[in-house]
């Protein structure tokens, strides 16, 4: 995903968070809205029922005002007014307005008049003050808790009147019975919807005397004191309140009566009262929690999305089969770690390895042998690396180390020796005990680069000369090895034109046989006539050549130019050709040396062909046979350079050479130890019944000490250095007789 689609669905989720969010503030704003108007409509009803409660007890206390005159008139003894106010109060009680169901007049403890002649017996019994009353009023009202007539089952309230004489003192009570039922239908005509209207009495432990639902049960079962209705008449507040009691939410309108000791009450529950508000809220809470699940999914999405392609970019990365980082982490992590470091005034330092005979094993024992070498070889360098170091697989048997230190030069020095010493251990791999050995070259900052490639190259250069050297080591950069590998490559980038340009000559140098003395033959040693350069001899070319491939076509071009010329020579007269490893390796070395002799109709056993030491330390199997089969041709094979090297004895004896050439250094040595190896390797092939021809010599002295020890074969500047075709005849005339003159021949040695 793009960096555009992050930031579109990122701000996309926002956007959903912010329009979550305005939409719970929204909500929460209509709610308290919604509750406000509820408890208006609360206190509103409340308001309304106060009124019609107002009615009812002012028509009680008319009834009370009737009361006290009919008492002070039968204290005048004024029964004319005494029967008036009789039938008036029978007239008022009958009609059962205002819920006012009887009333009893009680004088100077005794009852005096009772709107009920059959009575009402638990309440003629007396007006006295009972638990459930309300405490009176100042003017002498009391409200006592709903009773049951026993008999009847019929329900009434007591309301208890002070009664006064004309002095103003105490002078009995008017009790009125109220009638809760009638009172309860009053107010629920008067309520309307899902609100409970009721009357309370105002005391801390009040009981309900009216109420507009479920009137019956409350009067039975004497509400609990949780019960709103109660709380607020404890609390005789008036107006607005939102209640939780008893975890029911409730809006509730309060009206408290200053003249009467009864609250009203209208109370709605929240959930019935706002229940379409909440069911709406539902509906888009189910939305917005659609919204957010559906956010919520996509920004899981866009991460593990995200998450994936991390792993991914970290995959790619990473090396599989080793676990290691790769190049790629070289070039775009580590560069930018190298860059910080730089800031930080750190140093830092590249160590590029390569291993010394990868390809061998790889090639010999096979891929998946290679590939849990290289797995094992990973496995040490991470052993081998501290905390700040990196170690990299560049490709193919190619490790890299990046260190950034304080002290770069000691440190990476021990690091570059360790690693040297712990990659030549043996390896076991699939049962095979395989050695191989390691070279290592290292760049530090800032004189090997200013930046982490540039120390790459230069580290590629350090190893360069590590593998010049034969490997097995390691080499600090220096800038001087950068002049030497730029002209070597400029002489790479020539010599690969040089055959076409024919600017290669192939020399010839005799091979002179003792007893008796004559030419035996000619070595073919190969000289380049560069346009600039002048006459660049092999040793300076050859090595490049091997490492381009170029060796093929050249070795190939200077095999055929020889036995061409061969073909020119006396029949006894042999032509010895160099081959190089890399050529003996390839697996057309046997039909390329049989077309040779073919095309040129040279007898093969004019044909010698020169291996070094560096052939036979390859896998035996394979040297041996390519060995047998190039003797089956009839070519003679001789071991060039023998005592250079690796030397071993054991060689003559394990591979079928013809002929071993002894190494011109022990002949410099001849007073030394060289003298000795040189005896002792003539017993040796003497007694293996090898031919021997020893290199290098220029001196008579040599000559004759040779001859002494019994040497069969020579080559030196004595007799002839090198020369062009032309001159093989006049050597082959001369250099038997010409012994003795030839020895100012050393001239040409360089030629
Ligand atoms: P090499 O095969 O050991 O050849 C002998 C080298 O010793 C030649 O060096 C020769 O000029 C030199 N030499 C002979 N007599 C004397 C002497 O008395 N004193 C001194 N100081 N040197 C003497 P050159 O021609 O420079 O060749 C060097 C090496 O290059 C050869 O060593 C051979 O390994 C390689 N080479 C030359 N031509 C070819 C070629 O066509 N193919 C391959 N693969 N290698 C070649
Ligand atoms: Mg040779
Ligand atoms: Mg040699």
């Amino acid at each position: 995903m793009s960096r555009a689609a992050l930031i579109a669905y990122g701000g996309w989720g926002l956007l959903t968070l912010l329009l979550i969010a305005g939409t719970l503030t929204s909500l929460s704003q209509a709610e308290r809205t919604g509750r406000k108007a509820v408890l208006a409509r609360a206190e509103i009803g409340a308001s309304a029922v106060e009124q019609t409660m107002l009615r009812v007890f002012e028509a009680a206390q008319t009834l009370q005002t009737l009361a006290q005159t009919r008492g002070r008139l039968v204290d005048t003894g004024n029964l004319a007014g005494v029967q008036a106010i009789d039938e008036q109060l029978h007239d008022d009680v009958s009609a059962k307005h205002s819920g006012i169901e009887a009333v009893n007049i009680y004088r100077r403890g005794r009852l005096e008049w009772t709107s009920d002649a059959a009575g009402w017996p638990g309440r003629i019994a007396g007006p006295s003050v009972g638990p459930g009353d309300t405490p009176p009023t100042p003017a002498g009202l009391q409200v006592g808790a709903p009773v049951q007539n026993a008999a009847s089952g019929r329900w009434s309230v007591q309301t208890t009147w002070l009664l006064r004489d004309r002095a103003g003192a105490e002078d009995g009570q008017a009790v009125i019975w109220l009638d809760p039922m009638a009172l309860s239908e009053m107010i629920a005509r008067q309520s309307s919807g899902p609100g409970v209207v009721s009357m309370v009495q105002r005391r801390s432990d009040a009981v309900i005397i009216a109420r507009s639902q479920h009137l019956g049960r409350a009067l039975l079962e004497r509400p609990s004191a949780a019960d709103p209705a109660f709380v607020l008449a404890r609390q005789a507040a008036r107006g607005q309140l939102e209640d939780r009691t008893g975890g029911v939410d409730r809006l509730v309108g309060v009206q408290a009566p200053e003249s009467v000791p009864i609250v009203v009450t209208q109370s709605f529950n929240t959930a019935v009262a706002l229940g379409e508000f909440f069911h709406l809220r539902q509906i888009v809470l189910a939305v917005m929690l659609a919204l957010a699940a559906g956010a919520f999914v996509a920004t899981r999405l866009i991460l593990s999305n995200y998450l994936l392609r991390e792993r991914l970019g970290e995959q790619a990365l990473r090396d599989p089969l080793t676990g290691l980082c790769n190049r790629r982490y070289f070039t775009d992590s580590m560069a930018r770690r190298f860059v910080s470091a730089r800031r930080d005034g750190l140093s830092a330092a590249v160590l590029l390895i390569d291993l010394d005979g990868f390809k061998q094993v790889n090639d010999t024992r096979g891929h998946p042998v290679g590939d849990s070498l290289l797995r094992q070889v990973a496995d040490r360098l991470r052993l081998c690396i501290g905390e700040d170091d990196r170690v990299m697989r560049l490709g193919g048997d190619e490790f890299a180390i990046v260190r950034l230190c304080q002290q770069q030069r000691r440190d990476s020095t021990s690091l570059a020796r360790f690693v040297v010493s712990e990659l030549s251990k043996m390896y076991e791999v699939d049962g095979y005990h395989l050695r191989i050995s390691a070279s290592v070259g290292v760049a530090l900052y800032p004189s090997g680069g200013e930046q982490l490639t540039d120390l790459l190259r230069s580290a590629d250069i350090a190893l360069y000369f590590v593998k010049a050297e034969g490997g097995d080591a390691y080499r600090i950069f220096d800038p001087a090895m950068e002049e030497t590998v730029r002209t070597r490559r400029a002489l790479e980038i020539d010599l690969r034109g040089a055959l076409a340009a024919s600017q290669l000559e192939v020399y010839y140098q005799p091979l002179v046989q003792l007893e008796p003395r004559r030419v035996s033959g000619f070595e073919a040693l190969l000289r380049w006539h560069h346009p600039v350069l002048g006459l660049v001899m092999p040793g300076r070319f050859i090595p490049i050549a091997e490492e381009t491939g170029l060796i093929a076509p050249i070795g190939e071009w200077v095999l055929r130019q020889a036995c061409q010329e061969a073909t020119r020579w006396p029949a006894n007269t042999r032509i010895a050709v160099n081959l190089s490893p890399v050529q003996f390796e390839r697996s057309d070395i046997i039909s390329i040396v049989a077309s040779a002799l073919r095309d040129t109709r040279l007898p093969p056993g004019r044909l010698e062909l020169e291996i070094t030491e560096g052939v036979v330390m390859r896998d035996i199997g394979d040297v041996l046979a390519t060995m047998r089969r190039l003797q089956a041709l009839g070519v003679r094979l001789a071991l060039d350079d023998f005592g250079t090297g690796y030397s071993s004895l054991s060689y003559l004896r394990s591979f079928p050479f013809d002929k071993v050439k002894i190494d011109a250094s022990f002949l410099a040595d001849l007073h030394g130890d060289g003298g000795t190896i040189i005896r002792a390797v003539l017993g040796l092939c003497g007694h293996l019944e090898l031919d021997t021809l020893v290199e290098g010599v220029e001196t008579e002295e040599q000559l004759h000490w040779l001859r002494v020890e019994g040497c069969t074969e020579v080559q030196g500047h004595l007799f002839s250095p090198p020369r062009p075709a032309q001159g093989v005849a006049e050597i082959i005339a001369n250099v038997a007789a010409r012994i003795p003159a030839m020895a100012g021949a050393r001239g040409y040695a360089t030629q």
